[in-house]
């Protein structure tokens, strides 16, 4: 299918939403609701609240958010996680190679659960500066403090922002349990409307045989999400042509390293984004073909590479130069205060032993993030590009929302896995996520291409926008949430 058509269909999805929200009827949500049916089968098995299947970060910052929550205080609340708790009594002197940019928003949110201290004390960078760059031509746009309030993000490695969270919950024991080593195989639904005999709850079997019920099943079990997919939930999704190759990065020299770098190549963005003042994580987008000889290389044509990416002009072409430096001068007698000054990134000079890796690149959107007693929530409901860093922070997102929802319906006595506040909070969510993931997609696409005139629209575009202080902050504002 054609993807145009695709960002079309993920669209139309958030308008049935807000028809269903406004024409709710008992109709409507029992179709909703219908999956598949259990009959009563064990009466002994151990009822819960919330179980959230899936304990990466999204799925943890979830307990903890619920857990801490006051209104929820008695609820029983279990996290079932496939894998081995994740601990850290020391953090290790090497960096690891998955990083995620946070922004201020889920830093808040970490903030809130409880984390961000502890992410603090461990390891944990924030920038002030990001440049992004076309390999094609001179164009550039920077987003600095002077478009924002505070930092702009923080680049933390993915194992400690769980590791941090790991250690609230162990602080969140009586409000939150926590099944490591749990990895569910089979997902029973209820139906929404009572049949003599059959569970009305969801019931969750784990690989031990172990049976358990609950009246909310929240969905946080990643891409592939066996939830997502056992609830027969329609999802969009394509592959990417593209794998990132990633990797920590030793700079040639020490510098105050305060600036997320990224270039778009004609094959994929490379991003460099910072961790000390010494080291940088890389982030490359580009062919598999290409992604598995970077990955074969020597540890110096390696190196090579990166700096031959973030540096060399071999895609630039006279005629988009003589264009781009036309439009450029126009746009400065119009605003001649306007515009950013480039800024050239570090060189490298090495990389972490055995820190090379790579991973396939796809989209995917669920067009619907609930049914009766089920809640997805981060790549479970939606995965992204890594362009433009927004993935776990989109999780993040879905926490607080879900959280805040959930938590009113406690206070006011409702079911926690009642459609009305679940419907909010796939409305809410959707309409916040679907212009992130059509806006980075788009991104992807137009840089996708050399071709010339599509390079000088770009140009244009990325100059323009340059020189526009309030359209950048409100970029920023939008990525920063
Ligand atoms: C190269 C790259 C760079 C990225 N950079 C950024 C960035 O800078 N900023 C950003 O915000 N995002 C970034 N992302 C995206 C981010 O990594 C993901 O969005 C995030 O990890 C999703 O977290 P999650 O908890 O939803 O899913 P996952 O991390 O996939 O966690 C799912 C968990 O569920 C468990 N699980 C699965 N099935 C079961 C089961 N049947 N039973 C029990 N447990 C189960 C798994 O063991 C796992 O722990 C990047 C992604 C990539 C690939």
């Amino acid at each position: 299918m054609h993807s145009l058509t695709k960002t079309a269909l993920s669209f139309n999805g958030i308008g049935r939403r807000c028809v269903a929200l406004n024409r709710f009827s008992e109709t409507r949500i029992i179709c909703r609701g219908l999956t598949c049916t259990a009959e009563h089968g064990e009466h002994e098995n151990e009822l819960y609240d919330v179980i959230i299947s899936g304990g990466g970060m999204v799925g943890t910052a979830m307990a903890c958010s619920l857990g801490l929550d006051p209104n929820l205080e008695g609820k029983k609340i279990l996290l079932l996680e496939a894998g081995n708790k994740k601990v850290m009594d020391k953090v290790p002197d090497a960096y690891s190679t998955r990083v995620s940019s946070i922004s201020p928003g889920s830093a808040t949110l970490l903030s809130g659960v409880g984390a961000w201290d502890h992410i603090m004390n461990m390891r944990c960078k924030p920038y002030q500066k990001m440049q992004v760059w076309d390999a094609c031509s001179d164009a550039l746009i920077t987003f600095d403090k002077e478009n924002l309030q505070d930092e702009m993000a923080y680049i933390v490695e993915n194992n400690i922002i769980v590791a941090a969270l790991t250690k609230q919950l162990e602080n969140l024991s009586d409000q939150v349990r926590v099944q490591y080593k749990s990895k569910v195989v089979k997902y029973t639904w209820p139906k929404s409307h009572q049949v003599a005999d059959a569970i009305p709850w969801v019931q969750v079997t784990l690989a031990n045989g172990q049976t358990l019920q609950t009246k909310l099943l929240i969905g946080a079990d990643g891409p592939n999400s066996m939830v997502r997919q056992e609830a027969g939930i329609p999802t969009v999704k394509w592959n990417y042509d593209q794998s990132a190759v990633v990797a920590v990065l030793h700079l040639s020299e020490p510098t105050e390293n305060n600036v997320a770098w990224q270039r778009f190549l004609p094959t994929g963005p490379i991003a460099m984004l910072p961790l000390s003042d010494t080291e940088s994580s890389l982030v490359w987008s580009t062919s598999h073909r290409h992604a598995e000889e970077l990955l074969q290389l020597d540890e110096e044509s390696f190196v090579d590479s990166i700096n031959t990416a973030f540096w060399s002009n071999e895609n630039h072409s006279e005629l988009v130069e003589t264009a781009g430096s036309l439009f450029r001068t126009a746009l400065s007698v119009l605003m001649p205060s306007a515009g950013s000054a480039r800024q050239l990134p570090p060189s490298v000079a090495g990389i972490g032993p055995k820190s090379r890796v790579m991973f396939p690149l796809g989209m995917g959107h669920a067009s619907e993030y609930i049914r009766h007693r089920v809640a997805l929530i981060g790549d479970a409901a939606h995965r992204v590009h890594p362009l433009a860093g927004q993935g776990a922070n989109l999780g993040f997102g879905d926490v607080a929302c879900l959280t805040q929802l959930l938590s009113q319906a406690a206070f006011n006595g409702k079911d926690l896995g009642a459609m009305q506040h679940l419907l909010e909070y796939e409305t809410e969510r959707q309409r916040h996520n679907l212009p992130m993931m059509a806006a980075i997609d788009l991104m992807k696409r137009l840089y996708s291409t050399n071709a010339v005139p599509m390079v000088v629209l770009r140009t244009f575009g990325l100059q323009a926008t340059n020189t526009l202080p309030a359209m950048k902050a409100q970029i920023m504002a939008f990525a920063s949430k």
